[in-house]
């Protein structure tokens, strides 16, 4: 009986969580999957490449791709624009693998709205905001500026945990990425409503 089809683990959480490293953690440890690379407006960090962690294109060209309805979802986050493709979403789910989205409480948001029953979210911080202050700093790669309005963000995003599946506190690296290697497993596992009728219909034609 073939039920395979794609579904979609989205990872949300304060920048500075580390949901990057979790995610390069645990991509060869959860079966065929595809990390939806997105499109961004803000300016390249040190050790980013284009193409690999983001499309980075200018405002013009992202309003064009607004305009032509090229987004699954978008949103505006620390003033600067970023959004999901959705070409390769739609291919990638075709072939029957586990999507991951690292995107913000405001894409968490839009996509549960129109892909809710084969969607699964996960949000994850630091065991403090004073641990998330002290990566923030350590990674380097962000103005005061720019960091001091990243920690203002973050206090508003964890207010929206319990719009979330599941929580993972990113305390140990090792062990938060165990956790979230289960939860993507279960992702996979989630019963489209589509679905359910074609196995029901499968199941008793096998009497
Ligand atoms: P995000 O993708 O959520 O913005 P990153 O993956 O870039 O976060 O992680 C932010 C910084 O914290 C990086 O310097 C990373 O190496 C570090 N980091 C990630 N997870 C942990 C952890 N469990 N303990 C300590 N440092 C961590
Ligand atoms: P960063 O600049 O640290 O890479 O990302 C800033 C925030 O934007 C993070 O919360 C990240 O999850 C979010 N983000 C990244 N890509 C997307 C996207 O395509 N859509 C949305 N809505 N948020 C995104």
């Amino acid at each position: 009986m073939n039920l395979s089809s794609g579904a979609i683990l989205i990872l949300s959480g304060p920048s500075g969580a580390g949901k990057s490293s979790l995610i390069t953690k645990i991509i060869d440890h959860i079966g065929p999957s595809y990390f939806s690379i997105s499109t961004t407006t803000r300016p390249m960090r040190a050790g980013e490449v284009n193409g690999t962690h983001y499309h980075f294109v200018s405002e013009e060209e992202f309003k064009y791709e607004i305009e032509n309805e090229m987004f699954l979802e978008y949103a505006f986050v620390h003033g600067n624009y970023y959004g999901t493709s959705l070409v390769p979403v739609k291919k990638a789910l075709k072939e029957g693998k586990l999507v991951i989205f690292d995107i913000d409480v405001q894409g968490h948001d839009a996509v549960k709205n129109r892909l809710g029953d084969i969607t699964t979210s996960v949000f994850t911080t630091t065991p403090t905001l004073h641990e998330l202050k002290r990566r923030l700093h350590n990674r380097s790669t962000d103005s005061e500026e720019v960091i001091t309005r990243r920690i203002d963000m973050a206090k508003r995003e964890v207010q929206r945990i319990g719009e979330y599946d599941y929580l993972v506190v990113n305390d140990n690296l090792d062990e938060a990425s165990e956790i979230l290697i289960s939860i993507a497993k279960s992702a996979r596992m989630k019963i489209p409503t589509l679905q359910i009728n074609e196995f029901i219909q499968q199941w008793e034609a096998n009497a």
